[in-house]
Order: C-alpha cells, then structure tokens, then sequence
C-alpha cells in the first residue's frame, strides 16, 4: 500500500509524511478498508532489485487493499504437515523442537516512486475431515503457531502438554483456556503461565538494549525482550537487524501483566519458549 489511515484522526498518511515524522505514527496506521493494523516498510536494496517504501498489513480477508501480500517463510515445512496432524485431538509441545528460521536481510535504500509490489496471495492449505487417530502429536511451538495463522479458532478443544528437557510439564490443559490472542488479554489470564500469539507490527529499541515488539501504539500491548533475550532471540534467527520483525507473528509461552498506565507487557524468559513467523518479500 502507498497510504494508510492515521487512527488518530483518519488522515491520509503516505509513505513520506510516515517518513517525516516515524514516532506520531508508527503503531497508529491502518489500512483504510479493513482497519486492520500497518507497518511502514522502508525501501531498501535485495540482490540488483530496489523495492519502492510502501506500507504493509495482514489483510482481512477480501480486502481491496491487499495488493501486498505476505508470504510466510516456512511454506516448505508446511507441507510436511498432514491434515490428521492438524486434526489430532491431543498436542505435546516439545520445546526442544522448536525451529528458528533464517531471516532475508536487505539493505536500506530511499526510493518512493516506483510501481507497487506485486506479489501473489499466500495458497492458503485446505483441512479436510480425517478422522483423528487420538493418539498425542508432538508438535513444536512454531507448528501451532501456524495453524493459528490459518486458523484462529484451531486448537481450542485440544488438549495440550508443554514440557521442559527433563519430562517436567510446564503447562497443560486445553488450548482454549490457556491461550491469549493479543490484543484481547482478559483479566483473568494477567500473570498466569500462557500460550499468547499475535503480530508484531513495529518495534521500539531502548538504550539499555531491551525492545519492544509492538502491536501497535505505546498504549497498546507489547511484547518486551530485555537485552540478553534479544540477542538470544537474534542468534536464533541469525539477525542483524529486528526490522524483519515488523508484520511477524508470534507464539510465547510467557505471561502478560498490566502496568500501572493500563499498558499489557508480555514476557517470555528463553529464546525456546517464542517463536515467530516472519514474512518474506518475492
Ligand atoms: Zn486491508
């Protein structure tokens, strides 16, 4: 997209005016039609080719504005996915399974003209009704995550069993009553053990080293990784930069808590416990 709304006050913001002045609007951009929250996405160099700075978001379905399409970078692991997977009623999640993949890196540039990128919608995979063979699944966190992605009802009945090296369950019970979907943080679930997932749509890095990955506004929910769980988090994913993480999707088996302004901050502690889904331009 070349513009977005401002949700302050429903203004156009183009890919210059959010260069202007990147804090008044970064978390607070939207795509006009389905309101669904935007990124800013600097121009920048990959290979010989020069990408024009556009602004991107995950999309409603149908939205007219979704000339922009995200592709998530695991597509080759998904088909290793069967639908009886998907389907099973009874999930282990084993932590030590979890996968970090490699993250694209470019090179900043500063170009605004240009044609838009087109890219082609993501093939979304088809669940068709095999009967559940009710035996456990070993699944890592970032499998579950992407089932959520497709499906964010998935998993609701399920049960589920989390466990550490040693065999000791960290958490277990059904999906749907340990899983938070940022923004949406009920009362109840502050400060208990969670699975919690949703976008990160920018970021914000503090001088001791620490970051938010944010969903959207300062007043909105974040995730907060201090310094050593950054690096840990970058190493995993051979990361130079956490610009890639605008517009990803996570999983954390963390807590989230209120601050004091009405803030939600959530909180992991190892790079094994969170995994993200990045996007990857074509
Ligand atoms: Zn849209």
């Amino acid at each position: 997209m070349r513009e977005v709304e401002f949700e302050e006050d429903n203004s156009i913001v183009s890919t210059k005016t959010y260069e202007k002045n990147p804090e008044k609007y970064k978390g607070l951009i939207r795509c006009f039609e389905c309101k669904k929250k935007s990124w800013f996405r600097k121009s920048f160099l990959a290979g010989a080719t020069e990408t024009i700075a556009c602004f991107a978001a995950h999309h409603e379905e149908g939205c007219e504005r979704a000339t922009s399409i995200i592709e998530t970078d695991d597509q080759e692991e998904e088909k290793n996915d069967t639908d009886k997977d998907v389907l099973s009623n009874d999930i282990v999640i084993d932590l030590d399974k979890t996968k970090h993949g490699s993250i694209e890196k470019s090179l900043p540039a500063d170009k605004h003209e240009g044609e838009d990128h087109t890219w082609d919608p993501s093939p979304k995979s088809k669940v068709k009704n095999f009967d559940s063979s009710g035996y456990p699944n070993n699944r890592s966190l970032k499998q579950i995550l992407r089932y959520l992605i497709r499906n964010p009802d998935y998993g609701l009945s399920k049960s589920f069993q989390i466990v550490a090296n040693s065999g000791r369950p960290i958490l277990s019970g059904l999906i749907g009553e340990n899983l938070i979907h940022i923004p949406n943080v009920p009362d109840d679930k502050l400060q208990k053990l969670q699975l919690i997932w949703g976008e990160i749509n920018n970021y914000t890095e503090n001088d001791d080293g620490s970051v938010w990955l944010n969903y959207g506004s300062r007043k909105e929910p974040s995730l907060l990784l201090d310094n050593s769980l950054k690096q840990g988090v970058m190493n995993a994913y051979s990361l130079e930069s956490l610009e890639r993480f605008q517009g990803s999707r996570f999983l954390v088996v963390g807590r989230a808590a209120k601050s004091p302004k009405g803030k939600i901050i959530v909180r992991s502690h190892m790079p094994k416990y969170m995994v993200f889904v990045n996007n990857k331009e074509q």
